[in-house]
């Protein structure tokens, strides 16, 4: 059987864009996904979801789209009936579009009490918001969550190297285009990026500037860790060059390698959806 891969696609709140930007990236990411074949799964927030509509039913054509949360707020800040609220809202979303819903996504990653047997309440099957990595701040501000076995199906976020870190596009961004190849782990069960990462952000985005005084054949660790020094020194790069690192065109070009890597591999590229529904009929792990 062919490997099974979830590529997922954090499109967060629309109106960050003008709808003129959200329809080109739309474009963009959705021509890489037709060029591999791949059927992807994009976590939108309910309030965009009604919002944007068309959007929404144009990626549902091929693709699945889930929700993430409805407000794209920290779901760890509000109290347990705010949040059953806002995930039952969430799913009405899509309900008043017609497009069937069975996947969540917590903004930020942050998992809060009880979210499982929520999410069954409101007709969810699978969550996938589980990301067991040192790095990413939920770990340092909460302590991390994981979710039940028997609560929902949990797609987790993949995490590579001896760092650990989210197997995303924002980790491989760090990297560069040129270099994050080598570093891919043989198996890729999970890759997630976000929409707007496709869109080129702060002005010295390029990643000439923090590489120029790096030497040629530098490691991982060693860019990551200048990478993260930079970022908590505030030097030579600010957090918001961290931030826009590679974005816009080395963004789609890393995706693009990405994507062309694992179709020679034979990946099977499913949705979330399909590989949750692959679980549950199946008592053998995929
Ligand atoms: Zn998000």
């Amino acid at each position: 059987m062919n490997k099974l891969t979830c590529i997922t696609v954090d499109v967060d709140r629309i109106d960050q864009f003008n709808s003129e930007k959200v329809q080109t990236l739309t474009e963009t990411i959705l021509d890489l996904f037709s060029e591999f074949g791949v059927r992807g799964t994009f976590f939108v927030c309910g309030e965009s979801v009604l919002e944007h509509q068309d959007i929404v039913k144009w990626i549902a054509e091929d693709h699945e789209v889930a929700a993430h949360g409805y407000f794209h707020r920290n779901l760890r800040q509000i109290k347990t009936h705010e949040l059953r609220q806002e995930i039952r809202m969430a799913h009405e979303a899509f309900e008043k579009i017609g497009v069937e819903c069975v996947g969540f996504r917590c903004p930020h990653l942050v998992i809060p009490p009880h979210l499982g047997p929520i999410l069954r309440e409101n007709k969810f099957i699978y969550d996938s918001s589980q990301v067991d990595s040192f790095f990413i701040a939920q770990r340092l501000v909460f302590p991390f969550t994981r979710m039940k076995v028997d609560d929902i199906i949990e797609i987790p976020i993949q995490t590579f190297t001896v760092l650990r870190l989210p197997l995303s596009l924002s980790a491989l961004r760090l990297l560069g285009p040129k270099r994050f190849a080598k570093h891919l782990p043989d198996t890729i069960d999970h890759f997630y990026f976000h929409l707007w990462e496709f869109d080129r952000m702060g002005s010295s985005s390029g990643d000439s500037s923090w590489r120029s005084n790096t030497a040629h054949q530098v490691g991982m660790k060693k860019d990551l860790l200048k990478g993260y020094w930079d970022f908590l020194t505030g030097q030579p790069t600010s957090p918001a060059d961290l931030t826009g690192r590679n974005t816009g065109e080395e963004a789609i070009k890393i995706v693009h390698i990405l994507l062309k890597e694992l179709a020679q591999r034979g990946t099977k590229f499913v949705t979330c959806a399909e590989w949750a529904n692959a679980q549950i009929a199946s008592t053998e792990p995929l």
